[in-house]
């Protein structure tokens, strides 16, 4: 029996024929589509790996996270100008103050910038200041933010929806592909599952990278920080996703100055620029293995 509404791996080559390998083969059975963000390539040679304060809370706070990132070797900066808050009474971002600031701090360290757009009417302000607009796992399935994003042109990365199977989330890539923008990258977050915040945020899902892989050529990356919720699974978390074949992860970083404020938004997994350095070195050692192995095949 067929349940309305209801999306199966049978439906994607009616559902996203712009993305799925098995309507487009273009990229043939692996190869992935490489999204270019400023000089970072996205499904390119090496993951990416996109770091930065959850918040903009302030010029001082992202100037530093921001120099501090990039020191640890990140090649793209993240930062939320427009928070989607559970409580109205919590901190929503400081806004286009806060894209202005993203937009010093990428210009000071040279490094691109991907921040949230929530509401349609401003996807032309954040692409303004943003080089990839991020689409949040909230938002997920708002078509029409969808539809402008993909109209704007930006490389988007898109967050999976929180309860999201990979057809739905594959479904909302394609509202973007149909905008004739391409440029997406997908990214895992963690899903609500049964145990989900007895012990993590989340939970994250890392065998949807291999069904992401196979059945897109869209890039996928992994955002570690969310979907465990605990610093100190942070590390574990990013090092296993590249294991299982991410191409680039998505972190979130605080200062370590012993007198730095906290901050105001996701502090507990917040980790520092030490912790991501070491994750960054896991990274380059991985793909020395990888290469010396592709050489002596
Ligand atoms: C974020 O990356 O700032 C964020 C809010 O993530 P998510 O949409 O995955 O919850
Ligand atoms: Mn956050």
């Amino acid at each position: 029996m067929k349940i309305a509404g209801k999306v199966e791996m049978d439906d994607l080559p009616r559902i996203c024929p712009l993305l799925s390998r098995r309507t487009n083969p273009r990229y043939g059975e692996a190869q992935t589509r490489v999204v270019q963000v400023g000089l970072m390539r996205f499904g390119g040679e090496r993951p990416v790996v996109i770091a930065g304060p959850c918040a903009v809370e302030s010029r001082e706070q992202t100037l530093e996270v921001a120099r501090a990132v990039k020191g640890s070797g990140a090649d793209m900066l993240r930062g939320g100008a427009y928070k989607p808050r559970t409580s109205p009474h919590d901190f929503q971002g400081l806004g286009l103050e806060g894209l202005k600031i993203l937009r010093e701090a990428a210009k000071e360290t040279g490094l691109p910038v991907v921040t949230e757009v929530m509401d349609p009417r401003l996807v032309e302000q954040v692409a303004e200041y943003a080089d990839m607009l991020q689409i949040g796992s909230r938002n997920m399935q708002n078509y029409p933010l969808l539809t402008e994003a993909g109209r704007s042109h930006k490389p988007i990365l898109l967050k999976r929806g929180m309860a999201a199977s990979l057809c739905e989330w594959l479904g909302a890539a394609e509202y973007i592909a149909n905008e004739g923008n391409m440029e997406i990258v997908l990214c895992e977050r963690g899903i609500k599952a049964y145990p989900s915040g007895e012990y993590s945020r989340y939970s994250l899902d890392l065998s949807v990278i291999t069904a992401v892989r196979a059945e897109t050529f869209l890039p996928v990356i992994v955002d570690p920080s969310h979907a465990t919720g605990v610093a100190t699974m942070v590390e574990p978390a990013s090092r296993a996703a590249i294991e299982f074949g991410a191409q680039g992860l998505i972190i979130e970083v605080a200062s370590d100055r012993l007198d730095a404020e906290r901050p105001k938004c996701d502090a507990a997994q917040a980790i520092s620029p030490r912790t991501l350095r070491r994750i960054i070195h896991f990274i380059e050692v991985r793909q020395e293995q990888f290469a010396e192995k592709a050489h002596a095949a």
